[in-house]
């Protein structure tokens, strides 16, 4: 096990508040390595004295140093040297990740860490065209509306895909000259501990981004009701972000919420159904099926569904389940015991509410140290309804549920009747076909003919219960920017006089 582990690892994560590593003090809570489930290190909870440390640490970054007035240049000069030091440590941070949450190493360099690098560089770029507006209509008078950073964010990351969706949240909130305290799960600290090291190597002022260490219940809340914060950006699920919103809203502060997803998978008859098969395995199954935005509901045109299921269930039952530390596995252990044994609870759901098991539905046994850890088998069922719980409920593992349709306006139907509204997935080369189901599907991204392509420069988020606001591009420079309108007279004026009478 210990050869698993990058030679700098502290067993012992603790928080950063100011540049500063926390003692090793407080509650501990056990971190472990999901393919094995051994125990590789203790995270020392931060209290609320530790949080209100860290509030004030950023407060005083963003209020008594130059950091957010920094020049552009100089800040870009900042983000694009943060771009390279992730690039330059992508093997550690993928390793740390991978031993907190056992998603294979080529998936997390691959698509994790060179996301967590490119976020950086695109708000570097992106701050160097931001703009502001001009009103002269008024006669005399000149409006100028600027923006300004706002003052101390708190983020709030999930476990499954801690540094890809943190990074996000940290490049944009330090691009507009803001201050952050960052959260992430108790469950998955290791490579965000690190990952926030690296900033400070990259040249990130001290107190400009700090990270506090433990459960939402404690360290979480305890930030999201610090009235030294001023934006509270949370991916997690939707009950968390409730709580989190109504929180706020007690202290009026602007959120955004990334929350659950339950999303459609389309495929009309229309499709090249090579690449629909290709894209709907990867969609629910890449990343050990914890992701937000899984297609995890196909819903299947009646005439091609047999040959499409047959097809699918084959190559699921194929899927090579493992090592995450190896290049050839493609679906590594499921995130914490507690959660796999949730996930293969829908097993047992699925048949009582009628459904028929098409493969998988139980843990997958592996050998040696593996033999520990938590593995479920791909999984796939045919739904009685959509209405059942398999069709509703976020599982958040391998687990797909197929759906057929007669009609578009059932297949619309169907996608749409959820809670959620996440993203949705069209696959049809049939013109009209995907411009209507593009306008009339519920959910804030639509992916037609392809699968999981983030367009940063374009807003991300949810409908419904998946969200309430959004992120990149221009949405994070609204959420992460005061606006300020400046009116200056263009000539002399003459104001009234008041006061002068004897
Ligand atoms: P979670 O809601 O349990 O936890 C998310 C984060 O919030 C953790 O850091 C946790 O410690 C913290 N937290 C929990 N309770 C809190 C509280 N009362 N106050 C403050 N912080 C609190 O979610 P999770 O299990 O870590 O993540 C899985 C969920 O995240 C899934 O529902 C998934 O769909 C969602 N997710 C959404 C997106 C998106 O972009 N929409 C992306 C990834 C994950």
């Amino acid at each position: 096990m210990n050869a698993l582990l990058p030679t700098q690892f502290s067993s012992n994560i603790t928080s950063l508040i100011g540049g500063k590593a926390s003692s090793p003090s407080g509650h501990q809570l056990p971190v472990f390595y999901p393919a094995t489930g051994q125990q590789i290190a203790t995270l020392h909870e931060a209290d609320a004295d530790e949080v209100d440390q860290a509030v004030k640490a950023a407060r005083r970054a963003f209020d008594t140093t130059d950091w957010a007035r920094l020049p552009v240049e100089k800040r870009q000069e900042l983000l694009l040297a943060i771009q390279a030091k992730i690039i330059a440590h992508a093997d550690e941070l993928a390793r740390l990740e991978c031993l907190n949450l056992g998603v294979s190493m080529r998936e997390l360099r691959e698509r994790h860490v060179k996301r967590a690098a490119y976020n950086f560089r695109f708000f570097a770029e992106y701050i160097g065209q931001t703009k502001g507006d001009v009103y002269d209509q008024t006669t005399g008078y000149r409006s100028v509306v600027v923006r300004e950073p706002v003052g101390v964010a708190a983020l709030i990351a999930p476990w499954n895909a801690p540094t890809a969706l943190a990074s996000m949240k940290v490049a944009a909130c330090i691009a507009f000259g803001n201050t952050c305290v960052l959260k992430p799960s108790e469950q998955t600290p290791l490579a965000l501990r690190c990952f926030v090291d690296l900033l400070h190597e990259a040249g990130v002022p001290d107190g400009v981004v700090n990270i506090v260490n433990g459960r939402g219940s404690v360290t979480g809340e305890a930030l999201v009701n610090h009235p030294g914060v001023d934006r509270i950006s949370f991916t997690g699920g939707t009950e968390t972000g409730r709580r989190i919103m109504s929180q706020a809203g007690l202290r009026l502060k602007p959120c955004t919420l990334e929350l659950g997803g339950k999303s459609a998978n389309i495929v009309f008859a229309s499709a090249d159904l090579d690449r629909a098969l290709d894209a709907a395995l990867v969609s629910i199954y890449s990343n050990n099926g914890q992701q937000c935005l899984a297609g995890s509901r196909i819903l299947l045109e009646k005439s091609i569904a047999d040959d499409f299921i047959g097809r699918f269930v084959e190559r699921a039952a194929k899927i090579r389940i493992g090592d995450p530390m190896l290049d050839e596995t493609e679906l590594g252990p499921l995130a914490s015991s507690g959660h796999r044994d949730r996930v293969l609870s829908f097993a047992d759901i699925a048949v009582g509410e009628g459904a028929e098991l098409l493969t998988g539905g139980k843990a997958a046994s592996l050998s040696g140290d593996l033999a520990g850890g938590y593995f479920v088998e791909p999984t796939a069922v045919f739904a009685k309804s959509n209405s059942s719980r398999v069709c509703q409920d976020e599982i958040f593992g391998p687990f797909a549920a197929f759906l057929t349709f007669d009609s578009y306006e059932e297949a619309i139907g169907m996608a749409n009747d959820t809670q959620f509204g996440l993203v949705s997935y069209l696959w049809s080369d049939h013109l009209p076909t995907v411009e209507a189901a593009s306008r009339d599907l519920k959910s804030g991204v639509v992916w037609v003919n392809t699968t999981m392509t983030r367009e940063l420069r374009a807003p991300f988020g949810g409908y419904k219960d998946s969200g309430v606001g959004r992120e990149g591009g221009e949405a994070s420079e609204q959420f992460y920017t005061e606006i300020k309108t400046v009116t200056t007279p263009t000539r002399p004026i003459t104001v009234k006089k008041i006061g002068i009478s004897d």
